[in-house]
């Protein structure tokens, strides 16, 4: 190689690719990404929600440690990004306000308060009584909610374009295929794609819920499954200067988050499921629970509906590995967090591969 820092091929291009190559061609390091599609899987269907206090989920509890650095995190590689594009992505920290639909729902509340205060969240009970505007609209059967103040949330979409605008910038060559085949020897890794074979020193797989390329293999676990989510699109109010909603409707999660101007983005449903596809009666069970939360959604213009496939482990948590191949790493597994982790991820690449 005839250039001063290694040469990285990062193989997929969602919100974990982009920031991974963005941090890594910022360093320096000579980047290779490749991706038929880039930003069309799991990243294009998420809310953007980078909500560390609000997704303290029973079983999920002890991601609260390594994500409550999430938001700083972002600021910290929003202005990374600026510096290359002159935009900085906006983040917005509105807060979550969480609420239940009846009394078993709210019980739920009561249990995620003791999980959540034993981890030191910071979080504070509201009534509509005292802070009616918190609760604009909601239901009037909702009186009470927990708001967690550190929460907040970026539009993926506009992360996404400046990630894209900073690493063509910065000389990221973005190869627009599928990887079909990958190996590595003791000198560097190839990666052959239809139109032809790229080497490099060093491969990052970052291809979500896809899973490794032919010709790579993991020592052991992690194992990465699909975990099918739909969130919709529509024109409603506009709560964006007031914390995201979320709540719990007959035991499903629901959640609005509302940007300036009344775009709101409506999720999620969770489906172990593999086809990238909606189902009419996942979709239907969704707008149900909206329409019981946010009644003014029934006239809402419907703007469009997106599905992604959540890459999930057995434990629910993400991992970065090396793989059996010399010179390969794997990160994924970022499962309903993709989006809060991205700038964690790409430190993680940073660490692990040699400038
Ligand atoms: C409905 C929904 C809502 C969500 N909401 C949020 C949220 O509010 N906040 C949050 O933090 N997270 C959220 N998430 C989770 C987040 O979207 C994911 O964790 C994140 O997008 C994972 O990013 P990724 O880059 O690993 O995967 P992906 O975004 O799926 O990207 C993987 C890329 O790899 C490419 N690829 C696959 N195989 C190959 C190959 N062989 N060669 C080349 N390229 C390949 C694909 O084309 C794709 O572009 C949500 C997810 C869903 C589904």
């Amino acid at each position: 190689m005839t250039h001063e820092h290694s040469s990285v091929a990062v193989v997929g291009a969602g919100i974990i690719g982009l920031a991974t190559a963005f941090r890594l061609a910022r360093r320096g390091n000579a980047v290779t990404l490749f991706d038929a599609a880039p930003a069309t899987g799991a990243t294009r269907a998420a809310a953007g929600m980078i909500a560390p206090t609000a997704e303290i989920a029973p079983g999920e509890e002890s991601n609260y440690r390594f994500q409550r650095g999430a938001m700083d995190a972002w600021r910290a590689m929003a202005s990374e990004i600026a510096e290359v594009t002159g935009h900085e992505v906006g983040i917005v920290q509105t807060g979550t306000l969480i609420v239940g639909w009846d009394a078993s729902d709210r019980r739920l509340i009561e249990q995620f308060r003791t999980v959540a205060a034993e981890f030191g969240a910071p979080m504070r009970s509201v009534t509509r009584t005292d802070e009616p505007r918190l609760f604009e609209g909601l239901t009037t059967r909702i009186t009470e909610g927990l708001v967690m103040d550190d929460d907040g949330w970026l539009d993926p979409d506009e992360a996404v374009a400046q990630l894209m605008a900073a690493n063509e910038a910065l000389g990221v060559r973005l190869v627009r295929e599928q990887v079909r085949q990958a190996s590595a020897d003791e000198s560097g890794v190839r990666v052959v794609t239809e139109s032809g074979e790229t080497r490099a020193d060093y491969g990052i797989v970052t291809t979500g819920a896809g899973g490794l390329p032919n010709g790579l293999t993991v020592p052991k676990s992690p194992t990465v499954r699909p975990v099918r989510g739909v969130t919709v699109r529509v024109q409603s109010l506009d709560r964006s200067a007031l914390p995201t909603v979320r709540a719990y409707v007959r035991g499903r999660a629901f959640y609005m988050v509302s940007r300036p101007g009344g775009y709101c983005v409506l999720g999620a449903t969770a489906e172990e499921k593999s086809q990238p596809l909606v189902e009419v009666g996942e979709l239907q069970r969704l707008l149900r629970d909206g329409l019981d939360i946010v009644p003014e959604l029934e006239a809402a213009p419907l703007l469009e509906v997106r599905n992604g496939l959540r890459p999930a482990t057995p434990d629910l948590r993400p991992f970065f590995v090396a793989l059996e191949e010399p010179r390969w790493s794997w990160s994924s597994g970022h499962y309903r967090h993709g989006v809060t982790l991205a700038p964690l991820a790409a430190l993680d690449a940073l660490a692990a591969i040699p400038s």
